[in-house]
C-alpha cells in the first residue's frame, strides 16, 4: 500500500490541471481542458493524499478504483506502475479522467474540512501519460475459447464488457448500430467535453486485442434480433438509456424545439465533416434556450456558444442548489450543493424556479419565437414532498431555438420483444443476480439495466457482466467483479 506523506495536504494547495480560458475556448469545438500539465504539479498533489486508515475516497468511487495507491505512485513519480493499479479497476481510466463527476473527490477525507486531492487529474495524467509513453498497448489473450459472445451496443458498458471478455478469451462480436463505435462518448458528449481521438484509439486497441465491430448494424433492425440466440453461446445488451423524455406542451411541434440529443450529435458530426439527419438544428445569431439544468443541458448550452447564439438561457424548474451542504447531507454523502458547469462559466443566464407552459409562435411563420412560463416557489408542506405554488405568471422569453434536456426515460427496448425479455416497470432491463435476464444466456448491463447514469457506473457494470458471462459459459471465472455494482462479495485477485 502507499506510503504516508504526512501533511502533504498543509504544504500544498489544490491545484487541479486548468481549463482554458473561456472567451478562447468558446470559439473552437477543440477540450476546453488545458492540453498541458506539469508533472511536479500532479506529484505534490499526489502527496496531499493523507493515505487514510479507511479510504472513503474508494467507498465514493463506484469501481472501487485503489486512489491511494496511485496517488502515492505519481507523487513518486512511478507514473507506470501507477497505469497498472488504475488499470486493475478500470479499462478506460481516461474515459472518466476526462468525464467522471468524481464522486470520489466529494468522499475524499480532507473533504471534510479542506479541498479534496485533485483524484480525477491525477487519474487522467496517468492516462495521458500512459498513451504518450505508448504504455497502453493491445493485450489480446493467451488463448482462445470456442465460444462467441454479442455485445450490443458500444458504449462505455459494452466496451468494458467486450474487453474483459476478450481477455477471458472468449471471441466477442460488437454490434452498434451508429456508423462510430463510443455509444454516448462519440454521439452525444460534445467535443469540447471529450475528444473523439480518445475513443477512437481505445475501439482501436480493442480491434487489435481481436475484437470485431460491427457498425451501422442495429440488433432488432438490420440485424435480426434471433441471430443474439443463433449464432452466440451469451450474449450482452448494453444498448444505453437514451429514450428521451418529453414535454407534451402547446407548441411542442413547432419549428425549433428539438431534444438534446438530435442537437448534440449533429454537432458531433459536423466537427468531422459528417453529414447530419433531419433539419439542421444550429444557434448562430439565436436565442436559445436550454430546458433542463443537468448536465446534458450543460452540453447543449457550451455548444450554442460555439455556434455562436445571441443569448443562452438554461432554465431548471427547481429551485438552485445551496453553496453549502444543507443539513441532513452530510460529508462523506454527494453533496447536494451548487457548481458551476463549464458551459455556465462561459456566461449563460440561469434560470431557476422556472416552469414552462407552452412554446409560441408569435409570428405566425411555424417557428417557436418565445417561451411562456411561470415562475414558481417550492413550498414545504407537512409530510409529502415540496408543492409548487406559481409566484410570478406569464413569463416571456425570447427562444428562437429550445433545447429539450430533461433527461431519459429508459432504454429502447423495442428491438428486442421478440426475445421475450422482461422489462421493469421504470423500462430498464429486468435481470438477476448475475444480471442474467429471464432469456437465457442473455444479459443485460450499463445504463440499460440501471437507467441513465454515468460513464464510471457503465464500466463497472461492463466488468461485473463480463464476470458473470464468464462464469455462466465455463462455470468460473478469473475475470474481477468491480466493488460497487457486483452483486456478490468482492473476493481479491
Ligand atoms: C449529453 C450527455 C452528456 C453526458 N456527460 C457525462 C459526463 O460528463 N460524465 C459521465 O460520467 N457521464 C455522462 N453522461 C452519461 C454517460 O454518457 C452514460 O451514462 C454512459 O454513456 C452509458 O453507457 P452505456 O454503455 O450504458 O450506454 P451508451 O453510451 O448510451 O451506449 C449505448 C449504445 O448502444 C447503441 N444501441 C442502442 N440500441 C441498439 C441496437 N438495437 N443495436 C445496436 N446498437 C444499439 C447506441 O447507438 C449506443 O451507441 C452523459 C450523457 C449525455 C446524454
Amino acid at each position: 500500500m502507499a506510503e504516508h506523506h504526512p501533511g502533504g495536504y498543509r504544504r500544498h494547495r489544490r491545484q487541479p490541471i486548468g481549463k482554458r480560458d473561456p472567451d478562447e475556448r468558446t470559439g473552437d469545438f477543440e477540450e476546453v481542458w488545458a492540453e498541458k500539465w506539469d508533472e511536479q504539479q500532479l506529484a505534490e498533489q499526489g502527496e496531499r493524499c493523507m493515505d487514510c486508515g479507511t479510504p472513503t475516497c474508494m467507498g465514493g468511487c463506484p469501481i472501487g478504483n485503489i486512489i491511494p495507491d496511485w496517488n502515492d505512485l505519481v507523487h513518486r513519480s512511478d507514473w507506470k506502475e501507477a497505469l497498472e493499479r488504475l488499470h486493475a479497476t478500470n479499462n478506460f481510466p481516461e474515459f472518466t479522467g476526462y468525464n467522471c463527476p468524481a464522486p470520489c473527490e466529494n468522499s475524499c477525507v480532507l473533504a471534510y474540512n479542506d479541498d479534496p486531492v485533485t483524484i480525477k487529474s491525477i487519474e487522467r495524467a496517468i492516462a495521458d501519460k500512459g498513451w504518450e509513453e505508448g504504455w497502453i498497448e493491445p493485450e489480446p489473450p493467451e488463448q482462445r475459447t470456442d465460444y462467441e459472445v454479442a455485445v450490443v451496443g458500444s458504449g462505455p458498458a459494452g466496451l468494458a464488457a467486450a474487453q474483459q471478455l476478450n481477455r477471458a478469451g472468449h471471441h466477442v462480436t460488437v454490434f452498434e448500430r451508429n456508423d462510430e463505435v463510443g455509444g454516448l462518448m462519440r454521439y452525444g458528449i460534445p467535443d469540447q467535453k471529450f475528444a473523439k481521438h480518445r475513443v477512437q484509439r481505445r475501439v482501436d486497441q480493442l480491434r487489435e486485442e481481436g475484437i470485431a465491430f460491427e457498425t451501422n448494424a442495429e440488433v432488432g433492425g438490420n440485424v435480426p434480433v434471433e441471430r443474439l440466440e443463433d449464432d452466440f453461446d451469451a450474449s450482452v445488451i448494453a444498448v444505453g438509456s437514451q429514450k428521451p423524455i418529453d414535454l407534451d406542451l402547446p407548441g411542442r411541434d413547432l419549428e425549433g424545439t428539438h431534444f438534446a440529443m438530435d442537437y448534440l450529435t449533429q454537432q458531433n458530426r459536423r466537427n468531422v465533416g459528417k453529414d447530419v439527419s433531419g433539419p439542421d438544428i444550429d444557434a448562430e445569431g439565436k436565442n436559445v434556450v436550454v430546458l433542463g439544468g443537468g448536465d446534458t443541458g450543460a452540453d447543449c448550452v457550451a455548444t450554442a456558444h460555439r455556434q455562436g447564439a445571441e443569448q443562452v438561457v438554461q432554465i431548471e424548474l427547481l429551485p438552485k442548489p445551496p453553496v453549502e451542504r444543507p443539513p441532513g447531507n452530510p460529508w462523506p454523502e454527494q453533496p447536494q450543493t451548487y457548481k458551476k458547469t463549464y458551459a455556465q462559466e462561459e456566461g449563460a443566464v440561469e434560470e431557476y424556479n422556472v416552469d414552462t407552459n407552452a412554446f409560441v409562435d408569435t409570428d405566425g411563420d411555424g417557428r417557436v419565437d418565445t417561451l411562456e412560463a411561470d415562475r414558481v416557489i417550492w413550498e414545504e408542506g407537512g409530510e409529502g414532498p415540496p408543492e409548487k405554488k406559481v409566484s410570478e405568471s406569464n413569463l416571456e422569453i425570447p427562444a428562437d431555438l429550445v433545447i429539450l434536456a430533461i433527461g431519459f426515460e429508459a432504454p429502447e427496448s423495442t428491438p428486442f420483444d421478440p426475445l421475450g425479455a422482461e422489462i421493469n416497470d421504470d423500462g430498464t432491463f429486468e435481470t438477476d443476480e448475475a444480471m442474467m435476464t429471464n432469456v437465457d444466456g442473455v444479459f443485460a448491463a450499463g445504463d440499460a439495466k440501471m437507467g441513465p447514469s454515468l460513464i464510471v457506473w457503465a464500466i463497472g457494470s461492463g466488468r461485473d457482466v463480463a464476470r458473470h458471462v464468464d462464469q455462466y459459459l465455463t462455470g468460473e471465472s478469473d475475470l474481477p467483479p468491480s466493488l460497487e455494482t457486483s452483486n456478490e462479495p468482492l473476493v481479491s485477485m
